[in-house]
Order: structure tokens, then sequence, then C-alpha cells
């Protein structure tokens, strides 16, 4: 079984109390290898070959295209490991291979290009109007990097997380301490991996493995970070974001959700009972902006529910490592007693139509059905909290406009779709819902382009698109005089009487 090591000032190191445990395979509750487990000492000591780095000014004082150089290189050689990243992925996050070959990894080696690229286009220098008054000066904003970011990532999508965390903060001159999630650090290790074989100078990445109040904490704490940008859950936003309050770090948040899906009376069936269920039950629910909530109008509803079971008889759950396999387990033994007993909640609450439970012919690994429940009130603890597994609140309304309500009324506000064959009314229907990103006629396909994070309290802040990238710049304006002579420069009286 392999042994992972830390990756500290661009060398590989177990933690200083030599402590070790394994990450296991969530479909088959194996353990697939041994990874060390970072004390404070050990995050202390990334924070500041991270300081260091950025101080000597030799990744954040090299020229962007110097940096798009070596990132690229990290790239091309994460794409000749392809394969075997989509193994690595899917074993420790328990992701069928199917997803993590075909989306996770490629996807997230094209996010990683293409946030390099938005990076060098991103602008350092932007003019600012000519001011003459009192004295003519010449303005303009210059922007930097921020310094040591910090990137704490769940385990959902370990690969794509690191990469969203990584590439926009290296690109911009930022020195970064990557924390994976304790359960799927493996593929974090293999990108640091692959980073020092590239030429990465040392401190500019580095990956500790360890829990989220030891290392997670000191990464909020420590005076020598100057930002975290946290993806998890929106309990854990608000500590991250208290924490780093006291030295005003600056903070992204990436949380929670609880999505809704509008199905207009004119949709494309074909299109919208599919779009429901690939927006719901993707890597077993366990997405952070997740369609968990489907507003279906009375006038189609059987029909429409009719499909719906249907066709959720075509997702299959089964060994992870096989192609064919649809749908893999949640992440651990303790999410599985999660969204069981959120289930039970929705027993009470609403009426369930399928799943619900374990399935019977897996005897190992924390496999829960596709679970739909109707009759479900927007209201209801099914409803509100995100329970972060393969369940879905069927609501049926009359009116619109009461759909969009609902819609609404909710503390999240991450995604969301709309399915229906009138654009401009989809448009209208994707302005009046309260979050960040609204797919018409789709789900869950991101951008590296586009910007995604959360209204209300699913986030603070985006990452991708161009906004993204400024997340990991501060500007600077500098201010430069051209009245070049004493007597025009009569404030200075204000102190000076002669
Ligand atoms: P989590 O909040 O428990 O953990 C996220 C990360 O934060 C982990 O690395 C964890 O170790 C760390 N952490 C935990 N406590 C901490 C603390 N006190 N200080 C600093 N760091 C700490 O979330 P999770 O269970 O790993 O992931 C599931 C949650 O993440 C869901 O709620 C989901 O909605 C959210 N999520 C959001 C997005 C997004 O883009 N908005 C993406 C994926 C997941
Ligand atoms: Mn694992």
């Amino acid at each position: 079984m392999e042994k992972y090591k830390l990756y500290i000032d661009g060398k590989f190191v177990d933690a200083e109390t030599g402590e070790t445990r394994p990450t296991i395979n969530p479909a088959t509750e194996e353990p697939i290898a041994m990874v060390p487990v970072a004390t404070k000492g050990d995050t202390q000591r990334a924070i500041a070959a991270a300081r260091k780095a950025f101080d000597a000014r030799t990744w954040s004082g090299m020229d962007v295209r110097e940096r798009a150089k070596i990132l690229m290189k990290i790239v091309d050689r994460l794409r000749e490991r392809q394969e075997e990243l989509a193994q690595i992925e899917a074993a420790d996050a328990g992701a069928t291979i199917r997803k993590t070959s075909m989306m996770d990894i490629p996807i997230g080696i094209e996010h990683f290009k293409a946030l390099i690229e938005l990076g060098e286009r991103a602008p350092t220098y932007e003019p600012l109007p000519w001011i003459d008054m009192p004295a003519v000066s010449w303005n303009f904003v210059h922007r930097e990097p921020i310094g040591v970011c910090a990137g704490i990532i769940p385990w959902n999508f370990p690969f794509m997380m690191a990469v969203w965390k990584i590439a926009p903060a290296m690109i911009m001159g930022n020195c970064v301490v990557l924390k994976p999630a304790t359960d799927t650090p493996l593929t974090a290790l293999e990108i640091a991996k692959t980073a020092a074989e590239c030429g990465l100078p040392p401190g500019v990445l580095n990956v500790v493995i360890g829990y989220g109040s030891v290392v997670g904490e000191e990464l909020c704490t420590n005076p020598m970070v100057d930002k975290v940008a946290l993806t998890g859950s929106t309990e854990t936003g608000k500590r991250v974001m208290r924490l780093a309050s006291d030295t005003v770090k600056k903070v992204t948040l990436e949380l929670g959700g609880k999505s809704p899906t509008i199905i207009c009376d004119d949709a494309d069936l074909s299109v919208a009972v599919d779009g429901a269920l690939f927006g719901t039950f993707f890597h077993s629910g366990q997405v952070c902006e997740s369609g968990t909530r489907c507003f279906v109008p009375a006038s189609i509803y059987d029909t429409f529910m009719e499909r719906l079971l249907e066709r959720t008889t075509h997702i299959k759950l089964g060994d992870t490592a096989d192609y064919e396999t649809t749908m893999g387990p949640v992440i651990s033994a303790s999410q599985l007693k999660r969204v069981l007993g959120y289930i039970d909640i929705g027993r009470k609450e609403a009426k369930l139509l399928c799943g619900g439970k374990r399935p019977a012919h897996l005897k190992k690994g924390f496999f829960v059905e596709p679970t739909i429940f109707e009759q479900v009130s927007n209201s209801s603890t099914i409803a509100q909290e995100e329970i972060f597994g393969p369940v879905l609140s069927v609501i049926k309304y009359t009116d619109l406009n009461d759909a969009i309500k609902m819609a609404n009324d909710s503390m999240y506000g991450l995604g969301g779709a709309v399915f229906s064959r009138d654009i401009p009314k989809a448009i209208d229907i994707a302005k009046k819902i309260r979050t960040g990103t609204v797919w018409i006629n789709d789900y869950h396909l991101l951008n590296a382009l586009a910007p995604f994070g959360g209204y209300k309290q699913s986030g603070v802040g985006r990452e991708l698109g161009p906004q993204g990238i400024l997340e990991y710049t501060q500007i600077k304006h500098i201010h430069v005089d051209l009245a070049l002579d004493r007597s025009k420069k009569f404030w200075y009286d204000y102190i000076l009487n002669d």
C-alpha cells in the first residue's frame, strides 16, 4: 500500500509525529493508502515556506508568462497521467470510474489550463482618468497577488476543487497552502508530485493533510496567511469567517446549497426528466449545487412523475471500478448515517416514492438507493436542509409565481435550473431565482470562463471566470505627481506657513 507524505517547501516529508492513517475506498470500505496526519507545527512550517517563497518575490515577481509556462508543464503532465489519476480519484472518493475518467480529471485539467489562460489575460495595469485638481497627476491601478493563500477543500470533487484553489492563486503570483479533505487527500498529493517534477519552485505550493480542527484552524488564524478560500459546508464557512476575522484575512467561501429545479408545463420531458435526475443524483447527490428540490406543475404532474420513476430505475449502483456503474456510495459511514437520518425524517414529512435504503445487492460500501419523496412541503426539513446525498424532494405547484417564491424560500442560493421550451420565459424565471448560477434546460455544467458562487448563505465571492481570477489579486492605486514644482503645491502650505 502506498504511503503518502506531506508536501512542504518542495519536499515530501512525514508529519512531525510520524502519525499516519489509512484513507479508504467508500465503495469497498477497504484501505487504499496510508496518509500522514499533520499537526499544527507541520501546518506552520508549510505556511512559513509559502511566506518565504512569496516574500522572496521569485514567483510573485516573475513575469506572468513565465509562471504560465511552468504551470502549463504541470497541466501537460497531468494530462499524460489522466487515466491513473481517474483510478486514484475513483478509489479515494467513492466516485464511479465512469465519472472520474469522463469528467472529474479531464475537465479538472481543462479548468487548470483555462484558469492559467485567464490569469495571463488578467489586467495588471488599469489607467485612470488624468487628474488636474489640485494639480496635474497621472494615476493608475496596479494589480498584485495577495500573498499566502490557504485553500481548504471538501471531499466531493477532490481533484477539481484542488485545481480551483491552486491554479488561479498560483498564476496570479500567490503562494499556496492546500488542505484537502481528510477523507480524500490522494489526488492533491498527486498534483504536488507532478508539480515538483515540473520544476515548480519550492514553497509556491504546499499540501498539508490533516483535520480541519487542527490544520484548517491554523490556516485561518496564522498571521502569515493573507487569504483563505474554503469550499465546504455553510457551518464550516461561518467558523472560517469568524476565525479569519481576527487577522482580517481576505475570505472567499463556496458553501452549501438546496437548489431548485423548476419544470415548466411546456418543458421537453425527455430533457427535463433526465435533467432533473442528473441534477439530483450526479455523484450520489454529493454536489453543492445539486437540484434537490424539484418543482413540478400540476398540469403535467402524473406524466412527469411516471417518467421520473421509470428513468430512476436506469441508475446503476455497484462496483465503482466498473464503467457500467453510474452511481457510487456516499463518502463515509458518518455521511451514510446522516443521509439515512434525513430519509427517516422525510418518511414522516412526505411520501416516499422510491429508494430510502441501502441497496440489498451490495453488502459492502456506503451506498444509498436514489430516493424520491413527493408531497413535500417547501418548509419541511428535507426541503430546507442540505442532505448531501441521493435524495430528491418533489414539490407540486399550480402557479408559476408560487413556484418561484418557494424556490427562493431558502437560506441558500447556489444553483438551480429551469426546464421550458420557451427560452425568453425561462430567462425571465432564471433572473427571478436568487442564486449564483441558473441552467436553462440543463444542469451541473460549469464553465471555467463563467463565475461560480453563491448568493445568501451559499457563499462569498466567486470562483472561475475573470471574476474568480481577480479574487486572487489586490489592487494598488499609484499616484504620480506631474506638477513637478513646489510653488504649485499650495496644499503643502496647509502645514508650512512661510
Ligand atoms: P466541511 O465543511 O466539513 O469540510 C470542508 C473542508 O473544511 C474540509 O477540508 C475540512 O477538513 C475543513 N474544515 C472543517 N472544519 C474546519 C474548521 N473548523 N476550520 C477550518 N477548516 C475546517 O464540508 P465537507 O463535509 O467536506 O463537504 C460537504 C459540504 O461542502 C457540503 O455542505 C457542500 O454543500 C459543501 N460544498 C460546497 C461547494 C461549493 O462550491 N459551494 C462544493 C463542494 C461542497
Ligand atoms: Mn478516501
